[in-house]
């Protein structure tokens, strides 16, 4: 009989999401006339910008056509997209086109690029954390089973609180790799230039690579918060950073997102030979991956066109206010509210006596209005929920309404 990958077994089966999905399930049927506003998970709820509809109705009429017709793209991506990357999201940090590898968005990234990683390595996450770091390392056997708590054996906890503005302090041990993702889900926070700073330095001096996720980097607000890891001195020699379409052009349905991996950052083989990290992924994107589509390369393209850059900041706008409008009701009612200022996620501490869980049953049962359990994300975040922003103004005043009805 075929033997499987016996590491998918160590998953903890209560994932997160499908754990919300039976408990709104399980309530709507009893209630099928409950008017249930969805704030759970973060998926933008905005129509595509037009400039990028418009990109993609002509790529598919190019496809159309025999005399403009194109196959199998570049692995890497197109050079068009991959030079509209560099020049508008990396201008002046030294990023070239040539550092860029266009996918189908950052989940798949985060997750694909174990595979060019060997097993030993020591592997910070943040606590809490995108579910994904975690479970993908498991998959792939860089840990031991869960424990009581959902701790994977063999993880660095790296805890992120209200004391320390949910950016975690650097560790006393050497590790091999960390996940940062700032602005960060689930949390909001940002990190500011030291803490980076803190961290490139760290990484430097310890050889390790930070995989940096800034897939909110457009939710940015405050002109201090770095936008990208590039803006850190050094972080060119240890970082790959993740970017992604999904949230500020609202290609959650439509799949683009990229990876930046600059030529200085390297790893090591297990006799101590230096190898470019870089190297490995161009083989292994050649071998594994044949692009985003042409379509979607050319929407994604139209993001950074004067008329896209105006669209998506209407959007960022729009979210961003309904951050505010959630932050605000929360603090009206005495809640301890965090995030929500540089990022789509307003994350607040539970009301006395409640855990994250009791507070998901009562928001549903009572108010209708499914939030994100923190306790979800990982130990640290117990006692909290997350609410996301992304929503229709409408649904997001009646949340706020709703909010201070059941408090
Ligand atoms: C939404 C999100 C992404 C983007 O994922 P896609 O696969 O590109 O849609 C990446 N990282 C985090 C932390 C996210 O929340």
């Amino acid at each position: 009989m075929a033997r499987i990958n016996d590491n998918f077994l160590k998953l903890k089966a209560g994932y997160l999401f499908p754990e919300i999905g039976r408990r709104v399930a399980a309530y709507t049927e009893a209630n099928p006339d409950a008017a249930l506003i969805r704030c759970g998970i973060g998926d933008v709820t905005e129509a595509l910008p037009k400039a990028v509809q418009d990109a993609m109705h002509k790529a598919v009429d190019e496809l159309g056509d025999r005399d403009t017709f194109r196959g199998y793209g570049p692995e890497q991506g197109y050079a068009f997209l991959r030079e509209a990357v560099a020049e508008n999201a990396f201008a002046d940090l030294g990023i070239s086109a040539d550092d860029i590898f266009v996918s189908d968005g950052s989940k798949c990234d985060t997750g694909n690029i174990l595979d060019i990683f060997g097993p030993g390595n020591t592997i910070a996450i943040t606590d809490p954390v995108y579910p994904v770091y975690v479970d993908t390392n498991v998959m792939i056997g860089n840990t031991g089973e869960a424990d009581e708590a959902g701790r994977y054996e063999g993880l660095v906890y790296l805890p992120c609180t209200a004391e320390n503005d949910f950016v975690p302090a650097i560790p006393e041990e050497k590790v091999d790799i960390v996940y940062l993702c700032y602005p960060n889900n689930p949390t909001g926070a940002s990190a500011t230039r030291e803490q980076l700073q803190a961290w490139v330095d760290y990484a430097l001096k310890n050889d390790a690579i930070i995989l940096y996720d800034a897939a909110y980097e457009a939710f940015i607000q405050d002109a201090d918060v770095p936008r990208s890891i590039y803006e850190i001195e050094g972080a060119k020699e240890c970082a790959l950073e993740f970017r992604s379409f999904s949230k500020n052009g609202g290609f959650t349905g439509v799949r683009c997102g990229y990876i930046v991996i600059p030529d200085s950052v390297f790893g090591t083989t297990e006799s101590g030979e230096k190898i470019s990290i870089k190297q490995l992924w161009s083989r292994r994107t050649s071998t594994k991956f044949n692009g985003a589509s042409y379509p979607v390369q050319r929407g994604a393209e139209a993001i950074f066109s004067p008329e896209g850059k105006a669209e998506v900041a209407a959007l960022v706008e729009h979210y961003m206010a309904n951050a505010k409008l959630l932050r605000d009701a929360c603090t009206e009612l005495g809640l301890e509210v965090f995030g929500g200022e540089n990022a789509p996620y307003v994350w607040v501490a539970c009301p006395e006596g409640l855990t994250s869980w009791d507070m998901f049953d009562k928001m549903l049962q009572e108010a209708n209005v499914v939030i994100t359990p923190g306790s979800g994300f990982g130990a640290a975040g117990e006692g909290y929920f997350r609410i996301s922003a992304f929503n229709s103004r409408a649904n997001v005043e009646e949340v706020c309404k709703r909010l201070k009805a059941l408090l």
